[in-house]
């Protein structure tokens, strides 16, 4: 029977020659596969004491908000650069070609609020280690991170703090 990991497709050659990107959207589209792929990436993190998640824009949004809902945890913003109104944390991070930022609200949680961050797709991990280094100068507590992909080949675990917990649902 096939899984809701089927229901994720690659596509070669993007966003650029040689890429091959792990498409969730048929998978974001059929409503039982959404459902467990959430129940799958929250498993590991029910019944841990937590308060927020941060979801990393875009597509850790919409995996982020159903994580808030099924936890029933807050739910914080990192955004790309320029999009939050308040004052920011800023965070510049390496790119294969070039740089990127991620920014988050200075006053998003109270100074030692246990976070989980949330992310679609773990590959090189610069994502997630800027989301961390954001989330530490916001004062948050980092328990762990949730990803519903890792792209095991790129070696982005080697990036993440090896003290904390990092859980992928699914491992290519
Ligand atoms: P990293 O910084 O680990 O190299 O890249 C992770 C970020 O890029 C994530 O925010 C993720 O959304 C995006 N990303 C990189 N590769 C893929 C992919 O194959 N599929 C999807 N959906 N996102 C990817």
């Amino acid at each position: 029977m096939p899984g809701w990991q089927d229901l994720i497709r690659d596509v070669r050659d993007f966003p650029r020659p040689g890429v091959v990107f792990k498409d969730i959207t048929p998978l974001l589209a059929d409503a039982d596969g959404f459902n467990a792929a959430i129940d799958a990436l929250a498993a590991p993190w029910r019944g841990v004491a937590l308060d927020a998640v941060f979801a990393i824009e875009s597509r850790g949004f919409i995996l982020g908000a159903a994580m808030s809902r099924v936890l029933g945890l807050g739910f914080v913003p990192i955004r790309k650069a320029g999009k939050l109104p308040a004052t920011i944390h800023a965070q510049d991070y390496a790119l294969e070609y070039g740089s990127d930022r991620l920014e988050i609200h200075a006053d998003a949680v109270e100074p030692g609020a246990r976070v989980l961050i949330v992310d679609d797709v773990l590959a090189t991990g610069g994502t997630l280690q800027a989301a961390l280094a954001l989330a530490r100068r916001q004062g948050a507590q980092v328990v762990g991170a949730a990803v519903l992909v890792e792209l095991a080949a790129l070696g982005g675990r080697a990036h993440w703090d090896p003290t904390l917990p990092l859980e992928a649902a699914l491992v290519c």
